[in-house]
């Protein structure tokens, strides 16, 4: 028997999911995994290194022996790699522009999966991503996919730009999500894709808070039984 239990919640950029992970996961008392940061922080030691993007063999090696950490608070998330703060450079547009091909390599994959299976093998985790409920976790005890319309993530994601003061062009953001979401979804491993037994939630109109509730209530069932009249988010 094992104490482990996890929710995996897949999607696209911009559909809510990391507010949505954090939130769940407060709620729950579970860790929260946001593997889109590690991702994020491999390929900017890639970038650092001064690599070819299109060098599987050269990223491989850059990202050999690197040491992640992520920690979460309900407001703030700190992320280290080989120790230096690298929280604000990881969401800049060098990396967000090249972290579809260095996450395509198959190494890389291999190395951060196992990662994020170590990092949840105990207690109760959500881990956010776009392979969790396909690949890292194929057998999750809750598996849910987010979708919403690109433009409603494009808008999104430049509010979230403008708010943390960075500049942001929302053409330029719609077609970088359409994009990103092109290399995510065509690449041979890992593609991402709803795993057949996901709850697909589309938050085009729905509201953060909704989502929350509807996927808390959820998660609670699954894991522990419990009925819907104790939910409150
Ligand atoms: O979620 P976020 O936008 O930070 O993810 C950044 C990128 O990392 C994604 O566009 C995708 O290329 C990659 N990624 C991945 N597998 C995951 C999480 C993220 O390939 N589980």
């Amino acid at each position: 028997m094992t104490n482990r239990a996890v929710i995996a919640i897949d999607g696209p950029a911009g559909t809510g999911k990391s507010s949505v992970s954090r939130r769940v996961a407060t709620a729950l008392g579970a860790n929260y995994i946001d593997t889109g940061a590690m991702y994020r922080v491999a390929t900017l030691r890639v970038l650092r290194a001064g690599v070819a993007l299109d060098d599987a063999e050269a990223i491989d090696k850059a990202t050999e022996g690197l040491t992640i950490s992520v920690t979460n608070s309900p407001v703030k998330q700190i992320v280290l790699m080989d120790g230096e703060d690298v929280s604000g450079e990881i969401r800049g547009d060098d990396v967000t522009r090249s972290v579809s091909a260095v996450s395509a390599v198959p190494a890389v994959r291999t190395r951060l999966v196992q990662a994020q299976r170590d990092l949840a093998q105990s207690g109760l985790s959500v881990l956010e991503g776009r392979d969790i409920g396909t690949v890292v976790f194929p057998d999750a005890d809750l598996k849910v996919f987010l979708t919403a319309s690109p433009e409603a993530r494009a808008q999104r994601r430049h509010d979230q730009n403008t708010a943390a003061g960075r500049d942001s062009d929302y053409a330029t953001v719609l077609e970088d999500v359409i994009r990103r979401d092109h290399l995510d979804s065509t690449r041979s491993t890992s593609p991402l894709r709803p795993a057949d037994d996901a709850v697909q939630v589309d938050t085009t109109d729905l509201g953060i808070e909704e989502v929350i509730a509807k996927l808390v209530e959820l998660a609670r069932r699954r894991i522990h039984g419990e009925s819907s009249s104790e939910v409150k988010a």
